[in-house]
């Protein structure tokens, strides 16, 4: 299922599987000024596609190469001649998506597998008729991760870098010390307008980018005080998080408590 809103001249497209007449598990593409920011899962490519019939679209850049961001790819290179550009680290899992991917069975039932697309690697910069998008590299959440960042209106394109919350867990390939980092990235640029890849809008992204920083780096401290003490890493996230959260079992363990404080322990941010 599909649901468009306009942001004033930004289109947000929040899209998800529809399992027994529910959304599950949305994700936000945008379209502003000729510019699609990531496309969606598989699942939704027909009713993006639908969606964009009647609009220009003259680039998609994905923000980083996961399954639920370059699913209408291959669908709108194909139909409509549409130049995709991404990392220079993502083009081959854009090419070879079935192969680069190894889904596990809940990515697969949420977002399910993406075609071959063809993309460009993505310039420092993204000029648009009206607007000039920087492209800020912000690995952390993988490592062909990128945000857009319009210095003019200040508007910021996140992706999955930031999209609020306290974490808990921590998928297993993703690394806390680049998160922080590519963060503070984003906080020092200012933005006035914060557009997540999971569909949420902020209107104090300065105020929102600090919040998150500061819960990751106590955390991050906590458990390396407790690991230093002598604690196992088992206690330590009962201690910070409790038990693991019902994340952990639907993606076997992809997503977990002990994960998070593994990468708080083994990927530290930039001192
Ligand atoms: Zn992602």
């Amino acid at each position: 299922m599909i649901r468009v809103l306009d942001h004033g001249p930004i289109r947000q497209f929040r899209m998800a599987r529809n399992l027994w007449g529910k959304g599950v598990y949305w994700t936000a593409a945008y379209l502003v000024d000729g510019l699609l920011i990531d496309t969606g899962c598989a699942y939704t490519a027909g009713e993006l596609t639908e969606a964009l019939k009647h609009q220009t679209v003259r680039q998609i850049v994905n923000t980083h190469s996961h399954e639920d961001h370059i699913g209408a790819n291959g669908v709108l290179a194909r139909e409509r001649g549409i130049p995709i550009l991404a990392h220079p680290l993502a083009l081959p899992v854009l090419a070879a998506p079935r192969s680069s991917l190894a889904l596990r069975w809940y990515q697969r039932a949420l977002w399910g597998r993406p075609e071959p697309s063809l993309g460009r690697p993505i310039p420092d910069e993204i000029a648009t008729p009206n607007h000039v998008f920087q492209v800020i590299p912000t690995p952390g959440h993988s490592p062909d991760h990128m945000a857009l960042f319009e210095p003019q209106k200040g508007w910021l394109f996140s992706g999955d870098i930031f999209v609020g919350g306290r974490d808990r867990t921590l998928r297993s390939d993703y690394r806390i010390g680049q998160i922080i980092d590519s963060l503070k990235r984003l906080l020092i640029l200012g933005p006035k307008l914060l557009f997540t890849a999971s569909g949420s809008i902020r209107s104090n992204p300065e105020a929102d980018l600090a919040e998150k920083i500061r819960y990751l780096e106590e955390t991050g401290g906590r458990v390396r005080e407790l690991a230093q003490a002598g604690m196992n890493i088992k206690d330590i996230r009962n201690r910070l998080f409790g038990r693991e959260m019902a994340m952990r079992y639907y993606t076997g363990g992809h997503f977990s408590g002990l994960n998070l404080v593994r990468s708080f322990l083994a990927d530290p941010p930039t001192p």
